[in-house]
């Protein structure tokens, strides 16, 4: 199985526990998913299609994706561009984030539509998020699509998290337009039941995922916190029960992790209602602990032959 994520990785600061120091790393949703993905299933090769700059950090963030068993066949070096950067500030236990993204060579992976072609071709499943579209202009956006509308009519399954956020978009139309498009090219839809009933409406998880089963997809998958997921697949339709934490510490990265989990099972030949399961335990697991990458032990990967959980 090869695996093809698209998107953003952004430098982060986050506070240390020395108050005004502050602790350099790596994040991003669909990089997180892909960081999952290569310690679930250890026998895919998972790859990391970005663009970054030519400076340090471009290389840090590089070396980083490298060092964590990504390969980086597909990252396009910019001149003059460098990453994203976020500030993480804590303020009585509540954090918020700050942004420089605006010069982030990531905005220009889809610039070259033949790039994107050939690397899509080379992928098995590929793997997206509405933060990728979100930063795209919408001429590149538009090649963005319909590589991925040939991709999938060539066969490849596409993936993909709606991760609503107006703050990337002009409107909130243009969001939700761009977001049924997204719809429209894929195979696996995995929404957050939170964010879609505030944007679209949806006044239940079943809304949710007709939604998409009207825009094409074929599985979806509906987060919800610590509430069940609701899926759909091929007209069958249920629930998986969540086990849910008391004591959360931090929810960074959850429906990231959980995506990594679903894909992972599926990957490696797990039925729908287990690789939810497996999706949650996971999920379950980086809830608890404080950041967007969570070491998660040899328990939590899957074998790639058998498809059981090791
Ligand atoms: P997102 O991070 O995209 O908003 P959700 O908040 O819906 O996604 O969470 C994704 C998944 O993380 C859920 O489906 C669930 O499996 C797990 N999860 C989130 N919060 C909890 C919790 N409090 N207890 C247990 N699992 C949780």
């Amino acid at each position: 199985m090869r695996v093809l994520a698209i998107g953003e990785c952004m430098a982060e600061l986050a506070p240390t526990d020395n108050a005004g120091d502050f602790r350099l790393g790596f994040a991003g949703d669909t990089f997180n998913t892909a960081w999952y993905l290569t310690r679930c299933a250890p026998n895919a090769t998972v790859s990391y299609l970005t663009a970054v700059g030519t400076d340090a950090l471009s290389q840090n963030l590089t070396a980083f994706m490298r060092s964590s068993g990504l390969d980086d066949s597909f990252v396009q070096t910019i001149p003059d561009k460098s990453v994203g950067l976020y500030l993480i500030s804590l303020k009585q236990g509540e954090r918020s984030f700050s942004y420089w993204r605006d010069q982030s060579a990531a905005r220009s992976l889809a610039d070259d539509p033949a790039r994107l072609a050939k690397a899509m071709d080379s992928a098995n499943l590929i793997y997206f998020s509405g933060i990728t579209l979100g930063i795209l202009a919408p001429k590149q956006r538009q090649f963005f699509i319909s590589a991925l509308k040939d991709a999938r009519a060539s066969g490849k399954i596409i993936a993909f998290d709606p991760n609503l956020r107006p703050m990337l978009w002009e409107s909130a139309d243009t969001m939700t337009n761009a977001i049924m498009q997204g719809a429209g090219v894929s195979d696996i839809l995995l929404p957050s039941f939170e964010d879609e009933s505030v944007w679209f409406d949806d006044a239940t998880p079943r809304a949710t995922a007709q939604r998409y089963i009207e825009a094409g997809a074929t599985t979806i998958i509906v987060k919800n916190g610590s509430e069940s997921v609701y899926f759909v697949e091929d007209g069958a339709s249920g629930e998986v029960p969540v086990k849910p934490v008391s004591d959360v510490v931090d929810t960074t990265a959850a429906g990231d992790s959980f995506n990594a989990g679903f894909l992972a099972g599926r990957a490696t030949g797990l039925g729908l209602r287990d690789s939810i399961a497996f999706a949650c335990r996971l999920s379950r697991k980086v809830v608890q602990h404080r950041g967007a990458l969570v070491p998660v032990e040899a328990s939590t990967a899957l074998d790639g032959d058998t498809g059981r959980l090791v």
